[in-house]
Protein backbone atom coordinates (compact mmCIF):
# COMPACT_ATOMS: atom_id res chain seq x y z
CA UNK A 1 0.00 0.00 0.00
CA UNK A 2 1.60 3.28 -1.30
CA UNK A 3 1.09 5.80 2.51
CA UNK A 4 3.68 8.29 2.44
CA UNK A 5 4.96 8.64 5.90
CA UNK A 6 3.98 11.82 7.02
CA UNK A 7 0.92 12.24 4.65
CA UNK A 8 -0.45 15.26 3.98
CA UNK A 9 -3.59 17.03 3.64
CA UNK A 10 -3.94 15.62 -0.03
CA UNK A 11 -3.13 12.74 0.56
CA UNK A 12 -5.25 11.97 3.49
CA UNK A 13 -8.79 13.39 1.59
CA UNK A 14 -8.16 11.45 -1.22
CA UNK A 15 -7.02 8.12 0.44
CA UNK A 16 -10.34 8.79 2.25
CA UNK A 17 -12.02 8.73 -1.06
CA UNK A 18 -10.76 5.65 -2.29
CA UNK A 19 -13.31 3.48 -3.97
CA UNK A 20 -12.03 0.35 -2.16
CA UNK A 21 -10.46 0.68 1.39
CA UNK A 22 -9.44 -2.98 2.21
CA UNK A 23 -6.24 -2.13 1.91
CA UNK A 24 -6.27 0.52 4.30
CA UNK A 25 -7.80 -0.91 7.01
CA UNK A 26 -5.65 -4.01 6.22
CA UNK A 27 -2.36 -1.89 7.19
CA UNK A 28 -4.12 -0.03 10.06
CA UNK A 29 -4.75 -3.61 11.12
CA UNK A 30 -1.64 -4.78 11.01
CA UNK A 31 -0.12 -1.48 12.75
CA UNK A 32 -2.72 -2.04 15.58
CA UNK A 33 -1.44 -5.76 16.30
CA UNK A 34 2.18 -4.53 16.56
CA UNK A 35 1.55 -1.50 18.35
CA UNK A 36 -1.05 -2.63 20.53
CA UNK A 37 -1.20 -6.15 20.70
CA UNK A 38 -4.29 -7.99 20.73
CA UNK A 39 -6.32 -6.32 23.75
CA UNK A 40 -9.65 -4.36 23.57
CA UNK A 41 -9.29 -2.03 26.63
CA UNK A 42 -12.58 -2.02 28.44
CA UNK A 43 -13.65 1.43 29.90
CA UNK A 44 -16.60 2.54 32.37
CA UNK A 45 -18.01 5.94 31.64
CA UNK A 46 -19.61 7.70 34.33
CA UNK A 47 -21.64 10.46 33.18
CA UNK A 48 -22.56 12.04 35.97
CA UNK A 49 -24.10 15.74 35.74
CA UNK A 50 -25.90 16.68 32.21
CA UNK A 51 -26.07 20.79 33.32
CA UNK A 52 -24.27 22.66 30.73
CA UNK A 53 -23.60 26.05 30.16
CA UNK A 54 -22.58 25.89 26.57
CA UNK A 55 -24.89 26.01 23.25
CA UNK A 56 -23.23 23.26 21.27
CA UNK A 57 -25.47 23.07 18.29
CA UNK A 58 -25.60 19.82 17.92
CA UNK A 59 -25.48 18.37 21.50
CA UNK A 60 -28.89 17.70 23.47
CA UNK A 61 -27.19 19.05 26.50
CA UNK A 62 -27.05 22.66 25.16
CA UNK A 63 -27.90 25.04 27.58
CA UNK A 64 -31.15 26.06 25.51
CA UNK A 65 -32.48 22.24 25.89
CA UNK A 66 -35.52 23.61 28.01
CA UNK A 67 -37.31 20.01 27.51
CA UNK A 68 -34.30 18.59 29.07
CA UNK A 69 -34.70 17.23 32.79
CA UNK A 70 -31.32 18.08 34.48
CA UNK A 71 -29.65 15.97 36.74
CA UNK A 72 -26.53 15.89 38.82
CA UNK A 73 -24.79 13.08 40.85
CA UNK A 74 -24.30 13.30 44.60
CA UNK A 75 -20.37 12.69 45.35
CA UNK A 76 -21.61 9.78 47.20
CA UNK A 77 -23.29 8.03 44.22
CA UNK A 78 -20.21 8.84 41.79
CA UNK A 79 -17.96 7.18 44.23
CA UNK A 80 -19.83 4.13 44.74
CA UNK A 81 -20.51 3.62 41.18
CA UNK A 82 -16.48 4.17 40.63
CA UNK A 83 -16.03 1.61 43.22
CA UNK A 84 -18.68 -1.08 41.50
CA UNK A 85 -17.14 -0.65 38.65
CA UNK A 86 -13.31 -1.26 39.96
CA UNK A 87 -15.53 -4.23 41.60
CA UNK A 88 -16.45 -5.51 38.12
CA UNK A 89 -12.95 -5.57 36.40
CA UNK A 90 -12.54 -2.31 35.39
CA UNK A 91 -8.92 -0.11 35.40
CA UNK A 92 -10.47 3.02 33.86
CA UNK A 93 -13.23 5.51 34.87
CA UNK A 94 -14.21 8.24 32.73
CA UNK A 95 -16.31 10.86 34.62
CA UNK A 96 -18.04 12.99 31.94
CA UNK A 97 -20.77 15.94 31.97
CA UNK A 98 -21.64 18.83 30.74
CA UNK A 99 -19.76 22.23 31.74
CA UNK A 100 -21.65 21.94 34.76
CA UNK A 101 -20.16 25.07 37.05
CA UNK A 102 -21.48 23.51 40.07
CA UNK A 103 -18.94 21.00 39.83
CA UNK A 104 -15.76 23.11 40.27
CA UNK A 105 -12.45 22.08 40.29
CA UNK A 106 -12.36 21.81 44.10
CA UNK A 107 -15.28 19.65 44.28
CA UNK A 108 -14.08 17.06 41.20
CA UNK A 109 -10.78 17.37 43.04
CA UNK A 110 -12.02 16.03 46.29
CA UNK A 111 -14.04 12.97 44.24
CA UNK A 112 -11.07 12.40 42.24
CA UNK A 113 -8.76 11.62 45.08
CA UNK A 114 -12.04 9.23 46.81
CA UNK A 115 -11.90 7.45 43.42
CA UNK A 116 -8.24 7.28 43.29
CA UNK A 117 -8.44 4.96 46.09
CA UNK A 118 -8.52 2.26 44.11
CA UNK A 119 -6.13 1.42 41.80
CA UNK A 120 -8.29 2.44 39.05
CA UNK A 121 -7.22 5.36 35.93
CA UNK A 122 -9.12 8.47 35.83
CA UNK A 123 -10.18 10.14 32.98
CA UNK A 124 -11.95 13.47 33.13
CA UNK A 125 -14.27 15.05 29.91
CA UNK A 126 -15.75 18.12 31.36
CA UNK A 127 -14.97 20.26 28.81
CA UNK A 128 -12.87 23.86 28.83
CA UNK A 129 -11.65 25.03 32.30
CA UNK A 130 -8.50 26.95 33.09
CA UNK A 131 -4.74 25.79 33.05
CA UNK A 132 -5.10 26.05 37.01
CA UNK A 133 -8.15 24.32 37.50
CA UNK A 134 -6.36 21.11 34.88
CA UNK A 135 -3.75 21.54 36.79
CA UNK A 136 -5.31 20.82 40.03
CA UNK A 137 -6.82 17.91 39.11
CA UNK A 138 -3.91 16.14 38.03
CA UNK A 139 -2.53 17.39 41.51
CA UNK A 140 -5.79 15.16 42.92
CA UNK A 141 -4.66 12.21 40.44
CA UNK A 142 -6.07 12.53 37.52
CA UNK A 143 -4.10 10.85 34.48
CA UNK A 144 -6.26 11.34 31.53
CA UNK A 145 -8.13 14.21 29.94
CA UNK A 146 -10.90 13.76 27.14
CA UNK A 147 -11.77 16.72 25.25
CA UNK A 148 -12.66 16.79 21.62
CA UNK A 149 -11.59 19.31 18.96
CA UNK A 150 -15.31 18.41 17.69
CA UNK A 151 -13.64 19.90 14.13
CA UNK A 152 -10.64 21.33 12.67
CA UNK A 153 -12.04 23.64 10.33
CA UNK A 154 -12.26 27.41 12.04
CA UNK A 155 -15.55 28.04 9.79
CA UNK A 156 -17.45 25.10 10.77
CA UNK A 157 -16.19 25.12 14.70
CA UNK A 158 -17.28 28.71 14.66
CA UNK A 159 -20.67 28.06 13.16
CA UNK A 160 -21.38 24.93 15.97
CA UNK A 161 -19.71 26.57 18.84
CA UNK A 162 -21.72 29.82 19.47
CA UNK A 163 -20.01 29.64 23.08
CA UNK A 164 -16.01 29.09 22.19
CA UNK A 165 -13.43 28.91 19.80
CA UNK A 166 -11.29 26.03 17.83
CA UNK A 167 -8.06 28.21 19.08
CA UNK A 168 -9.24 27.76 22.84
CA UNK A 169 -9.97 23.85 22.50
CA UNK A 170 -6.89 23.37 20.99
CA UNK A 171 -5.17 25.29 23.75
CA UNK A 172 -6.86 23.25 26.36
CA UNK A 173 -5.48 20.48 24.23
CA UNK A 174 -1.87 21.58 24.36
CA UNK A 175 -2.26 22.87 28.18
CA UNK A 176 -3.67 19.08 29.39
CA UNK A 177 -0.47 17.62 27.28
CA UNK A 178 2.14 20.07 29.11
CA UNK A 179 0.38 19.39 32.58
CA UNK A 180 1.00 15.68 31.40
CA UNK A 181 -2.05 14.07 31.41
CA UNK A 182 -2.90 11.38 28.89
CA UNK A 183 -4.50 13.59 26.44
CA UNK A 184 -7.55 12.25 24.38
CA UNK A 185 -8.88 14.41 21.22
CA UNK A 186 -11.64 13.37 18.73
CA UNK A 187 -14.31 14.58 15.75
CA UNK A 188 -17.66 14.13 14.63
CA UNK A 189 -18.05 12.47 11.10
CA UNK A 190 -20.75 13.90 8.49
CA UNK A 191 -21.03 17.49 10.03
CA UNK A 192 -22.85 19.43 8.09
CA UNK A 193 -20.64 20.92 5.03
CA UNK A 194 -17.51 19.07 6.28
CA UNK A 195 -15.49 17.25 3.54
CA UNK A 196 -12.83 14.55 2.79
CA UNK A 197 -10.65 17.79 3.30
CA UNK A 198 -11.88 18.69 6.65
CA UNK A 199 -11.08 15.00 8.09
CA UNK A 200 -7.78 15.01 6.86
CA UNK A 201 -7.27 18.46 8.81
CA UNK A 202 -8.95 17.01 11.78
CA UNK A 203 -6.17 13.78 11.00
CA UNK A 204 -3.55 16.38 10.92
CA UNK A 205 -4.04 17.53 14.40
CA UNK A 206 -4.59 14.58 16.19
CA UNK A 207 -0.77 14.27 15.01
CA UNK A 208 0.11 17.48 15.42
CA UNK A 209 -0.76 17.58 19.34
CA UNK A 210 -0.04 14.50 19.57
CA UNK A 211 -3.26 12.90 21.04
CA UNK A 212 -2.42 9.98 23.12
CA UNK A 213 -6.25 9.08 22.47
CA UNK A 214 -9.06 10.09 19.88
CA UNK A 215 -12.85 9.17 19.49
CA UNK A 216 -14.02 9.58 16.56
CA UNK A 217 -17.91 8.95 15.56
CA UNK A 218 -20.62 9.62 13.47
CA UNK A 219 -22.59 12.94 14.38
CA UNK A 220 -26.44 11.70 15.16
CA UNK A 221 -28.93 14.25 15.02
CA UNK A 222 -31.26 14.83 17.95
CA UNK A 223 -34.37 16.27 17.78
CA UNK A 224 -34.57 19.17 20.30
CA UNK A 225 -31.22 20.32 18.43
CA UNK A 226 -30.91 23.06 15.50
CA UNK A 227 -29.29 20.34 13.45
CA UNK A 228 -32.34 17.72 14.28
CA UNK A 229 -33.02 17.24 10.64
CA UNK A 230 -29.59 16.84 9.48
CA UNK A 231 -28.85 13.02 8.67
CA UNK A 232 -26.28 11.15 10.61
CA UNK A 233 -22.78 10.42 9.77
CA UNK A 234 -21.24 7.61 7.88
CA UNK A 235 -20.49 4.47 9.63
CA UNK A 236 -18.20 4.06 6.30
CA UNK A 237 -16.29 7.08 6.46
CA UNK A 238 -16.50 6.93 10.59
CA UNK A 239 -14.35 3.91 10.09
CA UNK A 240 -11.88 4.78 7.13
CA UNK A 241 -10.87 8.31 9.73
CA UNK A 242 -10.30 5.30 12.03
CA UNK A 243 -8.24 3.37 10.20
CA UNK A 244 -6.50 6.01 8.79
CA UNK A 245 -5.72 7.61 12.87
CA UNK A 246 -4.46 4.57 13.39
CA UNK A 247 -1.63 4.55 10.40
CA UNK A 248 -0.84 8.26 11.48
CA UNK A 249 -0.38 7.55 15.41
CA UNK A 250 0.25 4.05 16.39
CA UNK A 251 0.32 3.78 19.56
CA UNK A 252 -2.91 6.30 19.90
CA UNK A 253 -5.51 4.59 21.68
CA UNK A 254 -8.77 4.59 19.47
CA UNK A 255 -11.66 3.70 21.00
CA UNK A 256 -14.58 2.36 18.91
CA UNK A 257 -17.80 4.90 19.87
CA UNK A 258 -20.76 4.05 21.13
CA UNK A 259 -22.34 5.08 18.66
CA UNK A 260 -20.91 2.19 16.04
CA UNK A 261 -22.72 -1.18 16.13
CA UNK A 262 -19.32 -2.09 16.58
CA UNK A 263 -19.52 -5.71 17.89
CA UNK A 264 -21.26 -7.70 15.29
CA UNK A 265 -18.53 -10.65 15.10
CA UNK A 266 -20.12 -11.97 11.63
CA UNK A 267 -19.34 -8.39 10.10
CA UNK A 268 -15.80 -8.85 8.63
CA UNK A 269 -14.97 -4.85 8.77
CA UNK A 270 -15.95 -4.32 12.44
CA UNK A 271 -14.28 -1.18 14.03
CA UNK A 272 -11.87 -3.35 16.22
CA UNK A 273 -10.17 -4.51 12.63
CA UNK A 274 -9.90 -1.24 11.36
CA UNK A 275 -7.42 0.04 14.02
CA UNK A 276 -9.78 0.41 17.50
CA UNK A 277 -8.43 -0.81 20.48
CA UNK A 278 -11.13 0.63 23.21
CA UNK A 279 -14.22 0.42 23.97
CA UNK A 280 -16.32 2.28 26.49
CA UNK A 281 -19.71 1.25 28.70
CA UNK A 282 -21.60 3.53 30.24
CA UNK A 283 -21.86 2.12 34.03
CA UNK A 284 -24.66 5.81 34.68
CA UNK A 285 -27.15 4.76 36.49
CA UNK A 286 -30.19 3.97 34.71
CA UNK A 287 -32.03 7.13 36.00
CA UNK A 288 -29.52 9.28 34.90
CA UNK A 289 -28.01 7.55 32.10
CA UNK A 290 -31.43 8.18 30.16
CA UNK A 291 -31.32 11.86 30.54
CA UNK A 292 -27.55 12.09 29.67
CA UNK A 293 -29.27 12.54 26.02
CA UNK A 294 -25.85 14.28 23.86
CA UNK A 295 -27.89 11.90 20.97
CA UNK A 296 -30.97 9.43 20.78
CA UNK A 297 -29.77 6.11 21.69
CA UNK A 298 -32.10 3.17 22.77
CA UNK A 299 -30.50 2.36 26.78
CA UNK A 300 -31.28 -0.41 28.49
CA UNK A 301 -30.65 -0.75 32.81
CA UNK A 302 -27.86 -0.40 33.72
CA UNK A 303 -26.01 -3.29 35.27
CA UNK A 304 -22.21 -2.90 36.04
CA UNK A 305 -20.99 -6.22 36.44
CA UNK A 306 -23.21 -8.07 34.26
CA UNK A 307 -22.74 -5.99 31.12
CA UNK A 308 -18.81 -5.93 31.85
CA UNK A 309 -19.33 -9.71 31.27
CA UNK A 310 -21.38 -9.78 28.14
CA UNK A 311 -19.13 -7.36 26.57
CA UNK A 312 -16.03 -9.15 27.49
CA UNK A 313 -17.68 -12.78 26.12
CA UNK A 314 -18.36 -10.73 23.07
CA UNK A 315 -14.90 -9.85 22.60
CA UNK A 316 -13.29 -13.08 22.90
CA UNK A 317 -16.15 -13.94 20.17
CA UNK A 318 -13.71 -11.53 17.80
CA UNK A 319 -10.90 -13.08 19.05
CA UNK A 320 -9.16 -10.80 20.70
CA UNK A 321 -8.60 -10.48 24.71
CA UNK A 322 -10.79 -8.03 26.95
CA UNK A 323 -8.86 -6.21 29.29
N1 LIG B 1 -18.73 18.61 27.99
C1 LIG B 1 -17.67 17.71 27.60
C2 LIG B 1 -18.21 16.38 27.13
C3 LIG B 1 -18.96 16.50 25.84
S1 LIG B 1 -20.00 15.18 25.39
C4 LIG B 1 -16.82 18.38 26.55
O1 LIG B 1 -17.12 19.49 26.17
O2 LIG B 1 -15.84 17.82 26.15
C5 LIG B 1 -18.89 14.09 24.60
C6 LIG B 1 -18.87 14.13 23.09
O3 LIG B 1 -20.10 13.76 22.51
C7 LIG B 1 -18.59 15.46 22.43
O4 LIG B 1 -17.25 15.77 22.51
C8 LIG B 1 -19.07 15.25 21.00
O5 LIG B 1 -18.01 14.85 20.15
C9 LIG B 1 -20.06 14.11 21.14
N2 LIG B 1 -21.40 14.54 20.69
C10 LIG B 1 -22.15 15.54 21.16
N3 LIG B 1 -23.31 15.65 20.46
C11 LIG B 1 -23.27 14.68 19.52
C12 LIG B 1 -24.17 14.26 18.47
N4 LIG B 1 -25.33 14.87 18.27
N5 LIG B 1 -23.80 13.23 17.71
C13 LIG B 1 -22.63 12.58 17.92
N6 LIG B 1 -21.75 12.93 18.87
C14 LIG B 1 -22.07 13.96 19.66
Amino acid sequence: MGIPVKPDIDVLASLLEQPDFSQIYALADKIRETHKGNQVQIRAILEFSNHCRRRCRYCGLNAENRRLTRFRMEPEEMIHAAHEAYRAGYRTIVLQSGEDPFYTPERLGEMIREIKKDPIAVTVSCGEMSANAYAHLRACGADRYLIKHETADDQLYASLHPCGTLENRVACLRELKQLGYETGSGFMIGLPGQSARTIAQDLLLLREIPCDMAGIGPFIPHPDTALKDLPAGSIETTKRAVALARILLPDCNLPATTSLGVLNPEEKNHIFSCGANVVMRKITPTRYKRLYEIYPANLGDTDILAQRQELEQQIRALGREPV
